[in-house]
């Protein structure tokens, strides 16, 4: 059979007459013949397992006494072969048969029987119930194929697609790891020269015999001044490529404790109101971390504000996608433009002039951007310019049955 895939309607199928009578062949020929299927004769048994061999039959139409091998035999030969078990068969009977012909028939599987005389309406029908039957079974097969087909490339083409994504993810991580520690020496390295750069500024102010005039001097404290500035960016550049290169032991975190040790650290001043909303619940993190990620927005919020009321809210919420938290820190500030709210995250990046709002390098969200990633977080901000900024971000909360821990 042709390997089409489409339903075609007209697709003739053969159709297999055994009878020993030519002339009855002849007359089943003629009465099928408006059909429009393939119908090929055998004028006895064996032929017709012959043409079975050869070709794939919709349907055997047979004479149920023939000499040699019967209709019933051949039926039963038929059947064993697993190609032809559901062929369907139609008997054609002479003589009257019994209830318990008719039993023996379709033991063997039989599906239908005509008694003689062959009235040529009824045989058109059954006949041609059985070939479009067989019809619809094929092209339903086909189609069904067809769809195994679609279904094993596709899901190739996924597993393809998830094993290059784990090598990415595999090469990303340990490019990022590399890059942690290229920061790490680089800025280590570089603290050396900058912290002798300022002492030889020192030993020249220092240095009577020099006799530097004012404007000298003051060249010499900006070289001073700059290296101090740098020493900050180093430290900064050290800080957060510590947060990759560290083996951050993750465990079962109360954060409640861990916001309560991150207020002691940014210790608010009497007119901050700081509200917190408990219980904050057990996450799996880095305790030491997560008080660095509270710490920092909560000290933002109090930062970034014009208020003579500062107020900063710490909530949390359970988020629909199974076992995550959504942690929140709202501040009533200054807030942040739209265009603004991506490149706060990038490190060095300030909004402000240097030393407004109490001075920063701009590292802060970077940090912690950092560490809710590297927790399998995600952060966001929600803000409007004179209406307070929220900080959103992912937490994976610890399973119940170790709370009691
Ligand atoms: P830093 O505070 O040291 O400048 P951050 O990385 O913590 O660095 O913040 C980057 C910038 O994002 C800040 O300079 C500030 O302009 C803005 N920002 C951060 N938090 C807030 C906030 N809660 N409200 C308004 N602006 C904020």
């Amino acid at each position: 059979m042709e390997s089409n895939t489409s339903l075609n309607e007209h697709e003739k199928v053969n159709i297999l007459m055994v009878d020993d009578q030519p002339a009855k062949l002849l007359s089943y020929e003629t009465i099928l013949s408006e059909l429009g299927e393939n119908l090929i004769k055998a004028g006895s048994g064996r032929e017709a397992l012959g043409q079975l061999l050869k070709t794939d039959v919709a349907l055997v139409l047979m004479d149920v006494s023939m000499p040699e091998l019967d209709g019933f035999e051949l039926a039963e030969i038929i059947r064993q072969h697993p190609r032809y078990q559901k062929t369907a068969v139609i008997f054609i009977s002479a003589v009257h048969l019994t209830d318990l012909d008719r039993l023996k028939g379709y033991k063997h599987g039989a599906v239908d029987y005509i008694s003689v005389p062959v009235i040529p309406e009824l045989l058109r029908a059954k006949v041609s119930v059985f070939a479009e039957l067989y019809r619809k079974t094929r092209q339903l097969e086909r189609l069904n194929s067809e769809l195994e087909r679609r279904v094993a490339e596709r899901t190739e083409e996924l597993e393809r697609r998830v094993t290059e994504l784990a090598r990415l993810n595999t090469a990303l991580q340990s490019s990022n790891q590399e890059l942690d520690a290229f920061t790490y020496i680089a800025s280590h390295d570089l603290k050396e020269p900058l912290r002798n750069i300022a002492n030889l500024g020192q030993f020249l102010l220092e240095d009577s015999a020099l006799q530097l005039n004012e404007q000298s001097e003051d060249r010499v404290r900006s070289i001073q001044r700059l290296c101090q500035r740098l020493d900050g960016f180093l430290n900064a550049l050290l800080e957060y490529s510590r947060i990759g290169r560290a083996e951050a032991t993750q465990t079962r975190v109360n954060l409640d404790e861990v916001v309560q040790d991150s207020l002691e650290l940014v210790a608010p001043p009497p007119q901050v109101v700081v509200h917190v909303q408990r219980p904050l619940g057990m996450v799996w993190g880095n305790d030491i971390q997560l008080t660095q990620v509270f710490a920092n927005l909560v000290g933002n919020g109090l930062k970034y504000t014009d208020q003579a009321t500062p107020r900063v809210e710490i909530g949390v919420q359970a988020a629909e996608q199974n076992g995550l938290l959504v942690y929140s820190v709202r501040d009533n500030g200054i807030g942040i433009a739209p265009e603004h709210q991506e490149a706060i995250f990038q490190i060095f990046k300030r909004l402000h002039p240097r030393d407004a709002f109490g001075g920063g390098r701009g590292v802060g969200l970077t940090i912690v951007k950092k560490i809710i990633e590297r927790h399998g977080g995600r952060i966001w901000v929600e803000s409007q310019p004179g209406a307070g900024t929220t900080f959103f971000f992912t937490l994976t909360s610890a399973p119940k049955e170790d709370q009691e821990k």
